[in-house]
């Protein structure tokens, strides 16, 4: 039970109101899903066309053009990622990590899609393999894959602790896009959003509904693969935090470098289009 914040009595039917079952704010069996099978039978014969290296503590931008995978693959030693996704050609079209979290849980793996932010809301990027997927949910409740936190940042680093920390996940997406488009870090930094958690392991503790973390399982050969729905410009930070086991922004965790790789299938799937953005005409009534 959470803890009591204030000194507020109980109403008589309070245990009854506590009783009233939860309902899923967003059923999704009307939600349009891909045809996973078809995603998966066309990387047979599929040819690596690029991979980036994304060094410790420091972040890359990549492409990928839709109807194509890419793979994040720990490499090295457990590491967890921080992930964005813009539209390659509209920076305003970014990956919605809330709405993701509210149509998938709290955490992604197979099958799950990446939306876009409003006024777009469509599917980005699809998983379409996950090696940790055995995790599920631990006995604290963590998982792996996130779409809970934020990314790790300059600005509560310095709430919290009064110093700055320039190779916090937020400064490294930062650089990597702005020396991507050539253009000033303060002129893209808006662009940078909440990220897919790429193998962190967390969840929220049940006393306090806290945001936790702890040591990732991923483990080297380990790799989150998505198809691209659209034509995607991604940004991968290798966090500060490591494996994220005992604290991020950090110059002490043990890190490690992170690799995407691209591959082009010879066809794409069968029946795929690439998702036009949401059908909604904006005229938000009177
Ligand atoms: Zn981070």
């Amino acid at each position: 039970m959470k803890l009591a914040r204030d000194q507020v009595s109980e109403p008589r039917d309070a245990e009854a109101r506590r009783k009233v079952a939860p309902v899923i704010c967003y059923p999704v069996d009307t939600l349009p899903r891909p045809d996973l099978a078809a995603y998966q039978a066309a990387r047979t014969g599929w040819e690596k066309i690029d991979e980036v290296v994304v060094p410790p503590r420091d972040a890359r931008c990549f492409s990928v053009p839709a109807g194509c995978f890419f793979r994040i693959v720990s490499i090295e030693g457990p590491q967890v990622g921080d992930l964005n996704l813009w539209s390659a050609d509209d920076l305003n079209e970014r990956f919605f990590s809330g709405k993701t979290r509210a149509l998938n849980g709290t955490h992604v793996s197979t099958g799950d899609q990446l939306w876009s932010s409003l006024p777009y809301l469509r599917p980005m990027a699809t998983i379409t393999h996950d090696t940790l997927d055995w995790y599920g949910f631990d006995e604290f409740g963590g998982s792996v894959h996130d779409v809970i936190g934020t990314r790790c940042d300059p600005y509560t680093h310095r709430l919290l602790s009064g110093h700055d920390y320039h190779h916090c996940c937020h400064s490294n997406l930062t650089r990597a896009l702005a020396h991507r488009l050539g253009r000033p870090k303060d002129e893209v930094e808006p662009a940078v959003h909440d990220v897919l958690n790429v193998f962190m392991c967390t969840g929220f503790t049940r006393d306090t509904g806290q945001y936790f973390m702890k040591a990732s399982p991923v483990r080297p050969g380990d790799y989150l693969e998505f198809f691209a729905e659209i034509d995607l410009l991604g940004a991968l930070s290798a966090c500060p935090g490591g494996d994220c086991s005992a604290q991020h922004s950090s110059d002490v965790a043990a890190c490690h470098p992170l690799l995407v790789e691209v591959y082009r299938p010879k066809t794409p799937p069968q029946g795929w289009t690439s998702p036009t953005r949401n059908a909604y005409g904006r005229q938000h009534g009177e």
